[in-house]
């Protein structure tokens, strides 16, 4: 293993801008605090908490990268592709989130609808209180909620009794098509990763098929050490790496405090044998366009 590949990077972690608990500034601190030597926050389906995350990063003399994770429809499964050194400014990309989040907001009235037929009135008023800003609500703003009134003790518990395919809250939903969140990306100088590949049950022909669309479209990278993998899936993650040639990536995936299971900059190393995402050219001349 080279001495790159320990570097403490934190390349996934979200904010109040999406359903964090924390400012990016926050964020920051607490990357900085936990030891991370290279940072990105990454918001779903938003770019609004970059230029703070940048300011605040700077400050902190915290190395830091753009980033963004979006939401994306794939067979009959939602995954999460991160967009890493992206350029804020590039017009389809801020469209297309855009597009994103305006979908929320209906999904957000269709779950609350969903929830109250069910005997729970209030839930959308109630998750979008808790969103910042409305057009970022999630299913995590209805999951608190739902813990702070009573109806559950954790988020996850929420999300397994209430939010899931078959349960009261859970309402279907289409985001973006895998080549049009890699289009939005690659065009913004971007390089994509598929986030927690874990998380996801497409089955083997299903996971086939999601890295050879993901990799023939120009993807890069696959996250392996993540927040949101247990130590099987990130050895899984591992072989998806080495097996589809993509580089590896290591994030949080951090939220709130007491809610995730990582706090930035606490993940163990990429597992060996593995070309982490960061020492890539591209990602090496985004990274510095970025802090630009
Ligand atoms: P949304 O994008 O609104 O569908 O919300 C998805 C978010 O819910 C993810 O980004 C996670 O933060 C959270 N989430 C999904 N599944 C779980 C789970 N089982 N436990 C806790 N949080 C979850
Ligand atoms: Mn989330
Ligand atoms: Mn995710
Ligand atoms: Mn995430």
């Amino acid at each position: 293993m080279t001495d790159s590949a320990l570097l403490n990077a934190d390349l996934h972690s979200h904010s109040v801008h999406s359903d964090g608990s924390l400012t990016p500034t926050e964020v920051a601190r607490l990357a900085h605090a936990g030891g991370v030597q290279l940072w990105a926050l990454t918001d779903h389906d938003t770019l609004d908490g970059q230029a703070e995350a940048r300011d605040a990063a700077e400050a902190l003399d915290l190395p830091w990268v753009s980033g963004v994770e979006i939401s994306v429809s794939f067979l009959h499964e939602t995954v999460h592709i991160l967009g890493l050194g992206v350029d804020v400014r590039h017009a389809p990309l801020i469209d297309g989130l855009a597009a994103l989040r305006a979908g929320r907001v209906a999904r957000a009235q269709a779950m609350g609808q969903s929830l109250a037929a069910a005997g729970i009135a209030g839930a959308f008023e109630g998750a979008a209180a808790l969103a910042p800003n409305l057009q970022s609500v999630s299913r995590t703003h209805f999951a608190r909620w739902l813990v702070q009134t009573g109806r559950a003790a954790s988020v996850g518990e929420v999300f397994r009794s209430y939010l899931r395919e078959g349960k009261p809250g859970f309402v279907p939903h289409t985001w973006a098509r895998l080549g049009e969140a890699l289009a939005w990306i690659h065009g913004a100088g971007g390089l994509a990763v598929i986030a927690h590949p874990g998380r996801y049950s497409l089955g083997a022909d299903g996971e086939r098929a999601l890295l050879a669309a993901f990799t023939a479209a120009g993807g890069r990278g696959v996250e392996v050490s993540s927040g949101s993998h247990s130590a099987t899936d990130t050895q899984t993650a591992a072989q998806l790496a080495r097996g589809w040639g993509l580089l590896a990536s290591r994030g949080s995936d951090f939220h709130a405090p007491g809610e995730s299971r990582a706090l930035p900059g606490t993940l163990p190393p990429l597992p060996p044998g593995l070309a982490p995402v960061w020492d890539d050219q591209l990602f090496s001349a985004a990274c510095l366009r970025s802090t630009a």
